[in-house]
C-alpha cells in the first residue's frame, strides 16, 4: 500500500477511488490473515460504505482530509459503536459498545476507512500478543516469532501492509515495542495528549493511545488527527495542538543544533550485541546529521520495571473489579448466588495474565502492604521522573534501544513471565514518567528482523521526535525494506 499522500494524491486526482484503495486492503488481509492473524475482526462492509462516502464526497467536489479514504487498523481495546470491542478477551466475548471512542469518532468524521479491529494481549496485558484469548499473531518478517505487545496486531498489519496506519495503546511500552519488532515507526504521545475516552482501561495513570506507520509522515499524520483536549477525559490536557507535519524537515540543523542524549544505564548487561551496534551505528548517523550528542544518567531508570510490575497491576486490579457479570460481558450461567456468580464468571471470563496481575495489585493495594509497595513504589516514579527532567536540563532528546533484543519466538517466554516482563525495560520509564516516546526502525540484525531506535521527548515536544526521526528516517534506508510474508498463493 502506498503512503498516505501519495493515496491522497490518487484519490483527489481521480486516479483511484478509496474504494478501489479500501479494497486493496481488504484483499491483502485475505491473503495474509491466514498467516498473521493480526485482526480480531474485519470490518469489510462498514469500511466500504465509508469508503463510497469519501467517493462521494469528492465526486461532489468537496475537499477532503488527509485521511480520508486511508484504511486504518484500531486495537480492539477502543470501543467502536456496533462493532464488537473484545479487548482480546473472553470476558468480553460478546460486548459490543453503544458508544464511540473519541480516537474512533476523530478517525471517523476525518473519513479514515476502519478494515479492522486488531488483536492484542488480553487487557493490554503482555510483551507479545499471546496473552490473547483468541489468537496469536504471526511477526510478518518471520511468522514463527511473535510481533511484540500488546498492540502486536496493528504493529503486524501496518508492516504487512493490511492496512496503512493503526492505533494502538501503550501503558509500558505497548505501541513502542511492537513497533520495533515488526519494523514500522510507533508513537506513544505525552500522556494526556490523546483522549482515553473509550480506551478500555488497563491502567489509567500510564495508558495512552498512539499512532502507528510506515514512515514518520504516515505516523504524524496520524497524530494529528487524534491529539487534542476532550471534555470527556478528565486527564485530557488543555493545550494547542501544533501541526506535527511542520516538524519534518530533511536536515537537523536549521532551526539550532539539536543536543540528543544518550542513555548510558541503557547500554550493556542483558542488551543483545547486535541491538547495541546497530543503536550506536544510529546515534553516529544522528551524529552526521549535525545533531550534538552528550552521553546522559538516568540513575533509576532500571528501577522502573520492578515500579511498573507494583503500579500497573494495582490500577488494573481497580479498574477491573467492573467486569462481573452484570454491566459488561460474558456470565456464568450456573451459579448458586450472587458472589458464586461474581468468581465463577471472572474465573472463566479472564486469562492466566490477567489474573495475575490482579492478585499482584490486589494484594500491593491491601492495608498491611500498601505503604511497602505501592507507596513506595510512586515515590520511585517520582525518583524515575526527576532523573529525566535533569537529563533533559542537558539535552533537547534522548535516545536509547526500544527492546534489548530484536523478535524472539512464540512461545519462547510464554512460561516464564518475569523474563517477558524484562523486554519492557526501555519503555516503562518513559510512561511512568508520561513522556513522549517513539520506535523508529534503525536497521536489522543477521536473521533480517528490525531493530528499533526509541527517541524520547520532553512533555508535549512529540515535534522535537517527528525532526528527528524524519532527518533519521530519510537518510536511512531502513523504511524502504518490506517483508516478504509466505503465503499460499506466494509460497
Ligand atoms: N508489556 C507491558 C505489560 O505487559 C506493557 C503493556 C502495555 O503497554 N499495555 O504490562
Amino acid at each position: 500500500m502506498a503512503s498516505i499522500r501519495e493515496l491522497h494524491t490518487q484519490l483527489i486526482c481521480k486516479e483511484r477511488s478509496a474504494v478501489e484503495i479500501t479494497q486493496e486492503a481488504l484483499d491483502r488481509i485475505q491473503l495474509l490473515e491466514p498467516q498473521l492473524h493480526s485482526f480480531l475482526c474485519v470490518t469489510a462492509e462498514q469500511a466500504l460504505d465509508q469508503a463510497r462516502q469519501v467517493d462521494a464526497k469528492i465526486a461532489a467536489g468537496e475537499e477532503i482530509d488527509l485521511l480520508a479514504g486511508i484504511p486504518i487498523g484500531i486495537k480492539d481495546n477502543m470501543c467502536t459503536k456496533g462493532i464488537r470491542t473484545t479487548c482480546a478477551s473472553k470476558i468480553l466475548e460478546n460486548f459490543v459498545p453503544p458508544y464511540e471512542s473519541t480516537v474512533t469518532q476523530k478517525l471517523k468524521a476525518a473519513g479514515a476507512v476502519m478494515v479492522g479491529k486488531t488483536n492484542l494481549d488480553e487487557f493490554a496485558m503482555g510483551s507479545s500478543t499471546e496473552n490473547s484469548a483468541y489468537q496469536v499473531t504471526a511477526n510478518p518478517w518471520d511468522v514463527s516469532r511473535v510481533p511484540g505487545g500488546s498492540s502486536g496486531g496493528s504493529a503486524s498489519a501496518v508492516a504487512a501492509q493490511e492496512c496503512v496506519v493503526a492505533l494502538g495503546s501503550d501503558t509500558g511500552g505497548s505501541i513502542r515495542q511492537p513497533a520495533s519488532f515488526c519494523g514500522v515507526v510507533g508513537m506513544k504521545p505525552t500522556y494526556g495528549l490523546v483522549s482515553r475516552y473509550g480506551l478500555v482501561a488497563f491502567a489509567s495513570s500510564l495508558d495512552q493511545i498512539g499512532p502507528f506507520g510506515r514512515t514518520v509522515e504516515d505516523t504524524a499524520i496520524l497524530l494529528n488527527a487524534i491529539a487534542g483536549y476532550d471534555p470527556n477525559d478528565a486527564t485530557s490536557l488543555k493545550v494547542q495542538i501544533p501541526d506535527y507535519l511542520k516538524a519534518l524537515q530533511p536536515d537537523l540543523q536549521p532551526r539550532g543544533r539539536i543536543k540528543i542524549g544518550v542513555i548510558k544505564e541503557t547500554f550493556g548487561e542483558g542488551l543483545d550485541p547486535v541491538v547495541e551496534q546497530t543503536i550506536t551505528k544510529a546515534i553516529d548517523q544522528l551524529q552526521t546529521l549535525g545533531a550534538e550528542i552528550h552521553v546522559v544518567s538516568c540513575p533509576r531508570f532500571r528501577y522502573g520495571l520492578p515500579t511498573y510490575y507494583i503500579i500497573a497491576p494495582s490500577e488494573a486490579s481497580a479498574n477491573l473489579a467492573r467486569y462481573d457479570g452484570v454491566k459488561y460481558g460474558i456470565r456464568v450461567p450456573d451459579a448458586e448466588n450472587l458472589l458464586d456468580m461474581y468468581k465463577k464468571t471472572r474465573a472463566a471470563g479472564f486469562g492466566a495474565e490477567v489474573k495475575r496481575r490482579i492478585m499482584l495489585g490486589t494484594y500491593a493495594l491491601s492495608a498491611g502492604y500498601y505503604d511497602a509497595y505501592y507507596l513506595k513504589a510512586q515515590k520511585v516514579r517520582t525518583l524515575i521522573k526527576q532523573d529525566f527532567e535533569n537529563a533533559f536540563k542537558q539535552v533537547d532528546v534522548l535516545v536509547c534501544p526500544t527492546a534489548p533484543t530484536t523478535a524472539f519466538k512464540a512461545g519462547e517466554k510464554t512460561e516464564d513471565p518475569l523474563s517477558m516482563y524484562l523486554g519492557d525495560l526501555m519503555t516503562i520509564p518513559v510512561s511512568l514518567a508520561g513522556l513522549p516516546g517513539m520506535s523508529i526502525p534503525c536497521g536489522f540484525d543477521e536473521s533480517g528482523l528490525p531493530i528499533g531506535l526509541q527517541l524520547i521527548g520532553k512533555v508535549l515536544r512529540e515535534d522535537q521526535l517527528f525532526q528527528v526521526a524524519y532527518a533519521y528516517e530519510q537518510s536511512t534506508p531502513w523504511h524502504l525494506r518490506s517483508p516478504q510474508i509466505k503465503s499460499a498463493a506466494n509460497p
